[in-house]
């Protein structure tokens, strides 16, 4: 009885200490009532409990790499690792995998290793950050700041560019074109599916569909609906079925120009290599022969990092000059708003009253999302600029009802 008391005491401090906070977690979160709380105490506890699941996460990460590596999950039913860690935390398989993969790289990782422990970064961010470590152990900084920036949507799309870069590209076209299908399964009175195919065939199939989504979406909000934009995309597939020259029709009459954005080192070397790019803007990365293809068709919209200098652009009208509205979209690829991933339907807006400036220059203008625009539009949110490439917005000031009456 004194020798258990002893060994625990003796190693009370580091080893199990882990245990007693959560003991204490457990005891907080039952004297948790969420319905008595003020606004404002809600959200800030819902950012405490946030950083405590993000810690927790890389915690049970760690540990489970190192239950892993002493085999100390054998003995009870489950047949591997990563069935073990999806049963005890409730998750999928999927996910088990993700957090062990992921712990494993982070030991070569010093700085996101730092970040995961500290709070500052949860699990699916250092899985994200670590995967494009893992090919390029260059982009970690970058990835880093990237993950502090941009939404989960952003930093994967990141990753995807940094391993598209580092991955051999040829070997990687054949995968996607052997691993492509359009798979279909029913469930009651819906069927869903999932589809995979190489990127470039993949984005003419979404630019076919691109402008009948867009006629959809803005015959639907004149209507007072609001649904997602994967719903009208749904309806906009229906229309290309039904009416099967309707996608071709109106992509004539919009003068359809491919876009590919890509290195230049790379277009002439004929493969990206670490920290460059080729991919189609909106989709993802492309191997340099489609765009070499694409180029030789003509019909290409290169996009060279610093070819013009648009910042001497001005228009004293309204209307955007074509540069300049290539140089904007490559300049916002997503809604400007930090921590907004948002890509798709995103709107120019000036961020100086036009009317007083009676200018449209390239840094009085920037992207904003549908539902972000709507905020600085309609509701007259206040644009705060980072000078580093993204927005804030603030909240009207507004008078108390009673006080704006008197
Ligand atoms: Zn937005």
């Amino acid at each position: 009885m004194g020798m258990i008391e002893h060994t625990f005491e003796s190693e009370s401090d580091s080893t199990f200490e882990l245990e007693r906070a959560v003991e204490a977690v457990r005891h907080a979160v039952r004297a948790l009532e969420p319905a008595r709380l003020a606004g404002a105490d809600a959200a800030r506890l819902t950012a405490v409990a946030a950083e405590g699941e993000r810690l927790l996460g890389a915690a049970k990460a760690l540990l489970a790499r190192r239950t892993d590596e002493t085999r100390a999950w054998r003995g009870g039913r489950a047949a591997s690792v990563e069935q073990w860690l999806a049963e005890t935390s409730g998750c999928s398989e999927g996910a088990a995998r993700e957090a062990l993969v992921t712990a494993e790289r982070v030991e070569t990782l010093p700085e996101t290793r730092d970040r995961l422990l500290d709070g500052r970064l949860s699990i699916g961010q250092a899985a994200l950050v670590s995967a494009g470590a893992a090919v390029d152990p260059g982009a970690e900084a970058h990835l880093l700041r990237t993950a502090t920036r941009s939404g989960m949507r952003g930093l994967r799309q990141e990753k995807e560019r940094v391993v598209a870069a580092a991955t051999d590209e040829e070997a990687a076209a054949r995968r996607a074109r052997r691993e492509r299908h359009l798979r279909t399964w029913t469930n009651g009175p819906a069927t869903h599916g999932t589809f995979s195919g190489p990127t470039e065939q993949v984005a003419d199939l979404l630019d076919a569909l691109e402008p009948l989504t867009r006629a959809r979406f803005d015959e639907a909000r004149r209507a007072g609906h609001k649904e997602p934009l994967e719903a009208y995309r749904f309806d906009a597939l229906c229309t290309l079925v039904r009416q099967p020259g309707a996608g071709v029709a109106t992509a004539r009459r919009t003068k359809h120009i491919a876009r590919v954005r890509v290195d230049l080192t790379a277009l002439v070397r004929g493969r990206t290599e670490p920290g460059e790019v080729c991919e189609i803007p909106g989709v993802g990365p492309v191997p340099v022969a489609h765009a070499r293809e694409v180029l030789s068709h003509g019909l290409l919209q290169l996009v060279i990092t610093d070819g013009v200098d648009v910042r001497t652009v001005v228009s004293t009208t309204r209307h955007v000059p074509p540069p300049l509205k290539i140089a904007i979209a490559e300049r916002d690829r997503t809604c400007k708003v930090r921590g907004c991933d948002c890509d798709r339907m995103l709107h120019r807006h000036h961020t100086e009253d036009f009317v007083r400036s009676q200018r449209t220059v390239y840094a009085e203008l920037g992207n904003l999302c549908t539902r972000h625009h709507h905020l600085v539009h309609d509701e007259g949110y206040r644009i705060i600029d980072h000078h580093d490439g993204t927005w804030d917005l603030a909240a009207p000031d507004r008078a108390p009802p009673d006080t704006a009456a008197a």
